[in-house]
């Protein structure tokens, strides 16, 4: 790929984070554009098209696949289908970035990412978190000892799912609904980039608490395990309205208390507190975090560095997910099994 061709991005799935943050997210870097989307009904497909500027819909991903402008696809379709349209995006030759969780089971991940490895394209996850100055902020103090030894971590993230999202998430375990597949997958992945370690086994506890139903839950609290012996709780949610997002990290000399952070906007805070003193960390000018991460994937496809989160560390955090749902339905701990 030459760098400073246009790249033209096909969208596989006509959802609402696409239209939400990707669309401006790409449209916001130089030399990118929306070039098509694709959704199973031609009608919703041309609609949205519409709706968001995007010249061209297409109603099968065959037919995406074939338009010669695209070379990078983005999956949102619903959590069962981004494997098969990995593989088949990558038999094509377009760089893949996919959405979180990337699938349903380990092999199924282990093979999108051989994939796009064999194929000679990019991948990535769209783990957002990541990208912000927050958790990038916390992830340098760390690893330069501001906080001495990492012992334990707390995650808060429990939210009110939207009413417009009130749908396959809830009721469809079959898409891969439930808020741990949703959201535990998102904890993990800032936990993992944060403490720069990986988690080794999970204790969890799910819930319905009024909005699923059948074999999905709503609520989960559990901790992890790291390898390094740090614990980490962590409680996620559909049913929460008012409690707000956070982020801990406690080491032997000094802890981390960061509020608002994950959620992408708007940016959070993070204290240091040390012996008496509980001071605000700087943590850079805010960025959208969605243009971080498809500007460094762009950035990736055209040879420099890559992806925030790649095509491996969606697999780690699916795994994690993978892990504390069988915790929960089994009522026991569960070893991370990562292949
Ligand atoms: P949506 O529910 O908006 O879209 C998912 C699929 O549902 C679409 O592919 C579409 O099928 C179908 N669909 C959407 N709207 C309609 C409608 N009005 N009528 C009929 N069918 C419809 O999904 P989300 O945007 O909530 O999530 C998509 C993916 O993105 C998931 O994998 C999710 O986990 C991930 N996600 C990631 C986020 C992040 O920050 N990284 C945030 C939110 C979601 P078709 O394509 O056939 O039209």
């Amino acid at each position: 790929m030459n760098i400073g061709k246009p790249h033209g991005w096909g969208f596989i799935g006509a959802s609402d984070i696409a239209r939400n943050a990707m669309i401006p997210a790409i449209r916001a870097q130089p030399h990118n554009f929306v070039k098509a989307v694709m959704s199973s009904n031609l009608e919703r497909a041309k609609q949205y098209a519409s709706e968001t500027d995007i010249p061209v819909a297409y109603d099968s991903v065959a037919a995406l696949l074939a338009d010669p402008d695209i070379d990078i696809v983005y999956i949102s379709t619903t959590n069962e289908l981004h494997h098969s349209q990995t593989l088949a995006a990558a038999k094509a030759g377009k760089h893949v970035l996919c959405e979180k969780p990337l699938t349903m089971s380990i092999e199924a991940a282990t093979e999108m990412v051989k994939a796009c490895r064999d194929a000679g394209v990019v991948m990535g996850t769209n783990h957002h978190l990541r990208n912000a100055g927050a958790h990038r902020t916390m992830r340098r103090m760390i690893a330069e000892g501001k906080i001495g030894q990492p012992l334990a971590a707390r995650v808060f993230h429990a939210v009110y799912l939207p009413p417009r999202l009130q749908g396959w998430r809830l009721h469809k375990p079959e898409a891969g609904g439930g808020v741990i597949l949703d959201i535990t997958v998102h904890d993990t992945d800032t936990l993992r980039f944060v403490l720069n370690d990986d988690v080794e086994s999970v204790t969890a506890f799910s819930s319905q608490q009024g909005l699923a139903s059948g074999a999905v839950e709503d609520t989960v609290m559990g901790v992890m395990r790291f390898r390094s012996g740090l614990l980490a709780q962590f409680h996620d949610a559909f049913t929460i309205k008012h409690a707000g997002t956070g982020f801990q990290v406690h080491g032997t000399e000094a802890s981390l208390f960061a509020a608002g952070v994950m959620k992408p906007n708007p940016p959070g805070k993070v204290f240091l507190q040390h012996e008496d003193k509980m001071e605000e960390v700087d943590t850079g000018e805010h960025e959208d975090v969605y243009v971080v991460g498809v500007r460094n994937f762009v950035q990736a496809v055209e040879g420099h560095g890559s992806p925030s989160a790649t095509g491996e560390d969606g697999l780690h955090s699916l795994a994690v997910a993978l892990a504390a749902r069988e915790s929960a339905r089994m009522g026991a701990s569960v070893r991370v099994r990562y292949q």
